[in-house]
């Protein structure tokens, strides 16, 4: 999946520290969710601290990089070697359009923040993806939702604080499921009705406030297929920054009546399909297609049909 790059190591502690030459600085843009890469030989690229800031970095002049960078998180790419370590910053001032504007001249080029969903190499997709995913959530929160003073950065934690009334925001994280129900050797696979994404999916849905992640692996199987799970388990989980998700994958066994009654609002097609049917897929980036592509290997054993 995207966010399993090892042997590299993904470090999220908050450990601020200042951007240096070879720092990775993403600008992102919020009207059209893009971000700023380029294209090297097939291979997306970001910018670098010294492409951005070639006077500080050349000769120590000019503008702080500090002042405009805001800590995301490192990657080690060799766990053998703890001390070489790649740095990710986020541009963190509001002329995102005016800053990257050269850029734009150098081969950089905003595209959809989808195409990481099938770029290479796969460790810059997951920090395009993570970082994203904080960029969201840090220009969500420039304002103080309580008394709309601006906030500020917290100097102990990943935070922001409003310093006019003390209201401390934490990151934002989505919690939602993904269900593979399945029918002895058939599996559902829906289509998302009004969505950018045409591909097969599975069931998936929002945990609601004061329901248990089984409980909404219930209610939406029910809501978009009218259909009852039973021995719900679970799988695997996923950071998903694309919708700022941490997703949870479970299997069910459908029980009972197997008729498909259709939620048009949020699906356009569900389907039974049979496992020999599945196409095969490689390396799945997203916790659907693992799924998908588990139970297509017969590594996960679904339960024939009870009736009761
Ligand atoms: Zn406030």
């Amino acid at each position: 999946m995207i966010q399993d790059i090892a042997p590299e190591i993904f470090h999220n502690e908050y450990t601020p520290r200042n951007p240096q030459a070879e720092d990775v600085l993403f600008f992102f843009r919020s009207t059209d969710r893009g971000i700023l890469l380029a294209d090297r030989d097939g291979e997306i690229a970001f910018p670098l601290c010294r492409e951005v800031f070639p006077d500080w970095f050349a000769a120590g002049e000019g503008e702080d990089p500090a002042v405009y960078c805001r800590y995301l998180f490192s990657i080690t790419p060799d766990p053998d070697r703890p001390d070489t370590v790649q740095n990710f910053y986020l541009w963190n001032m509001d002329n995102t359009e005016e800053a990257a504007a050269f850029l734009l001249q150098r081969g950089y080029s905003f595209e959809s923040i989808r195409t990481l969903r099938k770029d290479r190499p796969q460790d810059l997709c997951f920090a395009g993806t993570t970082a994203y995913h904080l960029y969201v959530w840090y220009d969500l929160n420039r304002f103080c939702g309580r008394c709309g003073q601006p906030t500020v950065l917290s100097e102990k934690e990943r935070a922001l604080i409003c310093p006019s009334c003390g209201n401390t925001i934490y990151p934002r994280i989505v919690p939602a499921v993904i269900v593979g129900l399945t029918d002895g050797d058939r599996i559902l696979m829906t289509r998302y009705a009004g969505r950018g994404y045409k591909g097969h999916a599975l069931i998936a849905g929002f945990c609601e406030i004061g329901e248990r992640a089984e409980e909404t692996v219930r209610r939406e199987v029910m809501e978009e297929v009218g259909l009852t799970a039973s021995n719900i388990r679970y799988f695997d989980s996923q950071p998903w920054g694309f919708e700022s998700d941490l997703l949870l994958g479970y299997y069910a066994d459908v029980e009972g009546n197997d008729a498909i009654r259709l939620d048009e609002n949020e699906l356009s097609e569900a389907v039974w399909v049979s496992r020999e049917d599945i196409e095969p897929e490689e390396s799945p980036i997203s916790l659907t297609a693992t799924m998908i592509e588990a139970f297509r290997r017969g590594e996960v054993q679904g339960k024939k049909r009870t009736f009761s």
